[in-house]
């Protein structure tokens, strides 16, 4: 399987030599600032202390303080929460936000933890890093397998530990928290709203078929407002079943099966039962909203979609982007198209800072105008360069990280 890190380093690379980045940017990029390892005690409800592995990657600061989501998923590992990190530093250079990028991770299956458990991770978490983050210092938000609900711990425990009461230490909070309308629906949204804007260049069809693989947040919010916007929704997955629909599926009753019985399964009698069933489903629009890897040299021949947008970080390894290329399948790549989530926290950030709250349709209008720009400069750039929207996204905010790095050498 294809390390994300060495992916991310050569992307980085590739895009750094055509946008004519200095060898110093470019090096510097390709290292995090900054690594924290830490082990978290916690104590199960047994009674019993285990320590949680868990890191911070600090990947770049040089547009503002580092920003990125925290994730508790069994797989996590330094190098892929390196990547994650990477990829935040030029997703919010994509979006042209004030922002750098940064991940972190925790080792547990949260499926086995309590509620309880979890807060103590969480806020252990909180107590093992709190001198390197803060609202000027490094801002974590949700990921995989974390929302609203571990964001209120950490203001929390982050205002006990400092006094510090704003909330502006994370994103993603509760609206009750100093969280921001628009939050939760951001980056589906924000990547409905990219497709929307290269849909006529992309030569997409009225009502064309969608298919998105994973119903977590992300993709089952996608497949409301895609149904909504007039795209037809053939097939859906989630970790463990796929169903699809040629005539399109019912979003809604298919959420309230999913809610019921724990998976999209069983909804309906369906001739994909895989996620490779869906990745191979006829369809226009392919949408990986899960994890990353998910479309590989195994699968991606089978592949039959015109376009694929990424909701999930980097869920297409370098050589299946190579095979999409060749079979002139476009990619909208994840730092462009999953950017909405980081933007919104971006407004949220901004409210706790100046006190202020905006209506949902502030934050849309705002939204919208964040992505239709980042959509057009990326498509001016891959017109300009004659190079794929990934390269293209990637030469866009590798300019802005070199300017922002030349102001201050
Ligand atoms: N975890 C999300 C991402 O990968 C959001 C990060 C944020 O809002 O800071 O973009």
């Amino acid at each position: 399987m294809s390390n994300p890190f060495d992916d991310a380093q050569s992307r980085i690379r590739e895009a750094g030599a055509r946008a004519g980045l200095d060898a110093d940017t470019v090096a510097q990029l390709c290292v995090p600032f900054r690594e924290i390892h830490m082990n978290i005690p916690v104590v199960r409800d047994t009674g019993v202390l285990e320590f949680v592995r868990a890191y911070r990657v600090q990947h770049n600061r040089w547009r503002g303080p580092y920003k990125g989501g925290i994730r508790f998923h069994p797989d996590v590992n330094l190098d892929e929460v390196r990547a994650l990190a990477a990829w935040m530093t030029i997703k919010t250079a994509v979006a042209n936000l004030p922002l750098g990028g940064g991940k972190g991770g925790a080792v547990i299956d949260p499926k086995t933890w309590t509620e309880a458990e979890l807060e103590r991770l969480t806020r252990g978490y909180v107590r093992a890093c709190e001198e390197v983050i803060g609202p000027s210092k490094d801002v974590p938000a949700p990921d995989v397998n974390t929302g609203p609900r571990e964001m209120d711990w950490i203001v929390d425990e982050y205002a006990t530990l400092t006094g510090d009461t704003s909330g502006a230490v994370v994103t993603g909070k509760s609206l009750a928290c100093g969280g921001s309308e628009g939050r939760g629906t951001a980056t589906a949204r924000g990547g409905l709203i990219v497709l929307l804007a290269l849909r006529e260049r992309l030569g997409l069809p009225a009502r064309a078929r969608v298919a998105i693989q994973g119903f977590g947040n992300a993709g089952r919010t996608f497949a409301r407002l895609a149904s909504e916007a007039g795209f037809r929704v053939v097939g859906v997955s989630d970790s463990r079943h796929a169903v699809c629909c040629a005539d399109g599926l019912d979003v809604a009753a298919l959420e309230r099966h999913k809610d019921i019985s724990g998976s999209v399964g069983g909804f309906i009698d369906s001739a994909c039962q895989t996620n490779d069933d869906l990745f191979a489903l006829d369809c226009d629009v392919l949408v990986p909203a899960a994890l990353e890897n998910a479309l590989h040299e195994g699968n991606a021949a089978g592949v039959r979609a015109k376009v694929i947008l990424e909701l999930a970080n980097g869920p297409v390894t370098p050589e299946a982007d190579r095979l999409f290329e060749q079979e002139g399948i476009v990619v909208i790549p994840d730092v462009l198209a999953n950017a909405g989530g980081v933007t919104v926290s971006a407004f949220e950030w901004e409210q706790n800072k100046t006190g202020e709250h905006w209506t949902g349709d502030q934050v849309d209008v705002r939204l919208a105008d964040v992505m239709e720009k980042a959509a057009q400069e990326v498509w001016s750039v891959h017109e300009e360069l004659k190079v794929s929207l990934r390269t293209a996204a990637y030469v866009v905010a590798l300019r802005r990280l070199q300017t922002a790095f030349d102001a201050r050498r």
